[in-house]
């Protein structure tokens, strides 16, 4: 049960910051994208929470609305395809690893806030 006092907002940033969406004080992930089974800090069971698609689909949101106008705007320099390349890829490549795993984090974060997650602690399966 997510407490009253918790702001969607809160729970986000909490995320954001890739931290127990519950106290703001323990861990979010153990590993890159792997989340905690608890919080080491208030115990909050965070390890069945599955966002799914939702991170990466943020994550390709912003890389893309952060890089397709500087990209855009290169071109009208006239600088040349391989330079571009050379320097765009590697850039969308760290915003995206960068990203990625604080969109999943504000995804757990506002799916804790909203009180989506499986009450059991298991996912369920499909058939
Ligand atoms: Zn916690």
């Amino acid at each position: 049960m997510v407490p009253a006092s918790l702001s969607t907002k809160s729970c986000i940033w909490r995320g954001i910051q890739q931290r127990c969406p519950n106290c703001g004080r323990g861990q979010l992930f153990r590993s890159y994208l792997k989340p905690v089974a608890q919080c080491a800090a208030c115990g909050a069971a965070l390890g069945h929470i599955r966002a799914d698609d939702f991170p990466p689909w943020m994550t390709i949101l912003l890389v893309g609305h952060l890089l397709i106008p500087l990209v855009l705007a290169a071109n009208f320099l006239d600088i040349s395809t391989p330079v571009q390349l050379a320097f765009w890829l590697p850039l969308a490549l760290a915003l995206t690893l960068l990203l990625l795993p604080r969109c999943k984090g504000a995804a757990i974060g506002l799916m804790w806030s909203l009180d989506l997650v499986p009450k059991s602690g298991l996912s369920k399966t499909r058939d």
